[in-house]
């Protein structure tokens, strides 16, 4: 599993290991010493992987707090320390499974949201866990129909209503069918408005409100689908989402279409809560458990 999930990561990442991991080699092969104008060279670097500015100063300050209290002389010596430092930023206690669950997925339309509840279903299906399926992007039809491929192509049943249909009341009719069917897992497909908030925040509550009264043994968990191509964009969506729906947990996906694997860290310090999965293609088998020490070795390699 580690080995399969470092590969596919490297091979995805491997656009962003041209950048920060090369400009951080760079960086020490350009300088002898550890003084400022090595740090200016790797605050670049951080920054050139849509880090952002408040991350990368947070990395360097503590990396020179670090090479103080241990009197490093070495540039080459900042490398490994530095992979240290991303690493612990990116590292937050991932929830555990508790069963039966709901998770309600968001994001903005093209993130991958349906494709990542279709290798959701998949993944949880391989572990003996029985899923259903909600379509409750009411909004665009074209939305449940691909969500109904994706069912279809994991085998498990989808509930539906026709398009302009109250999500409310599909979740209603998904969650009656869950508890009949005693499923481990109902995956709800929300629509991505950010541009009508309240409406969107309305939708959400109300959401909620049904779960909770109809299925109250039921877990809620509430995963934010980010596309790690938008860069600091993905930034922006995290904060909108998590106002209108306390999200907590993320999914990074398409990081085998990226220069760039930093937007992660703006993300993490922002919502303080734990990446769950990263998707690195467009394969059902493309979806990994996240792991920070991975994750930033992979940035490293
Ligand atoms: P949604 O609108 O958020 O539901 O997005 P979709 O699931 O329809 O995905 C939008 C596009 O992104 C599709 O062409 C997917 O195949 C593609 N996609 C989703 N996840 C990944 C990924 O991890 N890597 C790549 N390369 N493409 C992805």
């Amino acid at each position: 599993m580690a080995d399969g999930f470092l590969t596919r990561l490297r091979e995805g990442l491997f656009k962003s290991r041209q950048n920060l991991s090369g400009m951080v080699d760079d960086a020490v092969a350009d300088h002898r010493a550890v003084d400022e104008d090595f740090f200016d060279s790797l605050m670049d670097a951080l920054i050139l992987s849509d880090m952002g500015s408040a991350c990368a100063e947070e990395a360097l300050t503590r990396l020179r707090a670090k090479v103080k209290a241990e009197g490093v002389k070495e540039t080459a010596r900042c490398r490994a320390m530095l992979q240290e430092i991303l690493t612990d930023m990116l590292d937050v206690e991932k929830m555990p499974l508790k069963w039966p669950m709901v998770i309600l997925m968001v994001g903005v339309n093209g993130v991958g949201k349906t494709t990542t509840i279709g290798k959701l279903a998949l993944r949880f299906q391989g572990l003996g866990r029985t899923i259903m399926l909600c379509a409750a992007d009411t909004f665009r039809a074209a939305a449940a129909d691909q969500l109904a491929i994706w069912a279809e192509r994991a085998k498990v049943p989808l509930v539906r209503h026709q398009e302009g249909a109250d999500p409310a009341g599909v979740v209603f009719d998904a969650v009656q069918a869950a508890k009949a069917r005693h499923a481990d897992l109902l995956i709800v497909d929300t629509a991505g408005r950010l541009h009508n908030k309240k409406n969107l925040m309305d939708e959400m509550e109300k959401m909620r409100r049904v779960i909770d009264r109809e299925y109250p043994d039921a877990t809620v968990r509430c995963l934010l689908v980010v596309d790690a191509t938008t860069g600091q964009n993905g930034l922006q969506q995290a904060k909108a989402f998590s106002e209108v729906a306390g999200v907590n947990g993320i999914v990074l996906t398409k990081l085998d279409g990226t220069a760039k694997g930093g937007v992660i860290f703006p993300i993490i310090r922002e919502l303080k809560v734990p990446v769950m999965y990263v998707g690195v293609g467009e394969g059902i088998d493309d979806l990994q458990s996240f792991n920070a020490k991975e994750y930033v070795a992979a940035l490293f390699d």
